[in-house]
């Protein structure tokens, strides 16, 4: 289903209450490690802005539990957002209260005010809909840009989007929508899905979506093994979620029985002693991982086939590290993966990356200009593409 979007809607003289992703990773010393998150919400700021419309922006950071944790403060995020637009940008240090009631009183057309971290409160996190009204006091219109945080309920997000008649999706939203849905719609073909990374747990509802949908599943990463186990194999200290193990199976068996939907899983592994740059590691074929040894990274073989597979791919959905890329010696897999999907991209693939590993994976590499898309929100591209509906989506109006 559509959403209407920001250009659907007569933004002049409004004021527009906008939620945004600024949780943005922070250093010790309360430096914004990566402003990524920030320049993403640009677009839809300046639009507004442009367009006459005064903003108010509200985004939680971190997890303060619903306690005014100067840690998890936003005003670190004003200061960067100051530099990186050209409209004067304000902080106010509450999301409700006098003190915001003040200075929204006072924004003209074109200014943009910050609001402190909507967490500070237990109410954004429980949808309380007294706190979600208190927040609806601060626009005329409401739009939600933050598609990050679009699968959780949340006041900023859904109870407050309920007390507006207009209520729109902003064009990091739009795109990303635009973007994953044209992936479970009309992908051509052939389409094929890489996954890996560590939690089978927090996956499995995605394989089997994908399922429905790709021509071929390439599993690697540490979720692997509890397919390998599934089919009787030894898989020695590798990460296996034993609770999961029979599903893993019946996903292989129906992926089996459809023998267009095959899912490939690793036909060798890189072996280690312990998940330590220096420990002992060797190459062996899958099967062959006894106790004292876990899994750590596709093999040479594996990293061939999938490359071969990958290379007559016209639509690829990426999500999850190959191995454990934040050791060097563990990273080849997924390094070589990424720029498998990036040479693809470069003859005419549409290649989609969600997840934050493995969209970190290719930033380090300097590969994120190389693929189609990247997505900004982790789980809640998860959620998505698992064919989920997301509670922040759908309670904004349909075309
Ligand atoms: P994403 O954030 O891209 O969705 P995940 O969070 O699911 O990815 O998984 C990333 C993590 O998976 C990384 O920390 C990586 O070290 C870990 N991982 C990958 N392969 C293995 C493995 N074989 N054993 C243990 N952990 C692994
Ligand atoms: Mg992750």
């Amino acid at each position: 289903m559509l959403k209407k979007t920001l250009s659907d809607v007569e933004l002049g003289g409004k004021r527009v209450l906008m939620r945004v992703d600024f949780n943005v990773p922070l250093s010790k010393d309360g430096d914004i490690v990566d402003d990524t998150r920030i320049k993403a919400a640009l677009p839809s700021i300046e639009y507004a802005a442009g367009a006459g419309a005064s903003i108010v922006l509200m985004s939680h950071l971190g997890r303060p539990k619903g306690k005014k944790d100067p840690e998890k403060s936003l005003k670190v995020v004003a200061y960067r957002l100051g530099e990186l637009i050209s409209c004067p940008v304000k902080f106010v240090a509450d999301c409700i209260g006098p003190a915001v009631e003040e200075k929204t009183r006072g924004l003209k057309p074109g200014e943009v005010l910050l609001l402190e971290n909507a967490r500070y409160y237990s109410g954004e996190t429980e949808n309380d809909p007294e706190f979600a009204g208190r927040l609806a006091q601060w626009g005329d219109i409401y739009v939600n840009d933050a598609f990050g945080t679009a699968h959780r309920a949340h006041a900023s997000t859904e109870g407050v989007a309920r007390l507006f008649d207009t209520r729109v999706a902003g064009f990091l939203m739009e795109k990303e929508l635009a973007v994953l849905g044209g992936l479970l719609t009309e992908p051509k073909r052939p389409f094929i899905a890489v996954l890996g990374g560590a939690k089978v747990s927090t996956k499995i509802g995605l394989i089997a979506n994908l399922l429905e949908r790709v021509d071929r599943i390439l599993i690697g990463g540490g979720m692997a093994f509890s397919f390998f186990k599934a089919m009787g194999l030894e898989v020695g200290d590798s990460l296996v979620d034993d609770e999961l193990v029979p599903l893993c199976g019946e996903l292989m068996n129906k992926a089996g029985r459809e023998k267009e939907k095959q899912i490939y899983l690793p036909v060798d592994c890189i072996v280690a002693k312990e998940a330590r740059e220096d420990a002992e590691f060797k190459t062996v074929s899958t099967g062959d991982i006894h106790g004292g040894w876990m899994g750590v990274d596709i093999g040479e073989k594996t990293i061939d086939l999938f490359h071969e597979e990958l290379k007559g791919a016209r639509t690829v959905f990426w999500n999850g590290p190959m191995g454990i890329f934040e050791i060097p010696s563990f990273a080849g897999g997924t390094r070589r993966i990424a720029r498998t999907i990036a040479e693809i991209t470069a003859s005419g693939a549409n290649t989609v990356v969600g997840g934050g590993d493995s969209v970190a994976a290719l930033n380090e590499m300097g590969l994120a200009g190389k693929v189609t898309h990247l997505s900004t929100g982790g789980g809640a591209s998860l959620e998505f593409m698992e064919g989920k509906e997301l509670p922040g989506v759908a309670v904004l109006e349909n075309k």
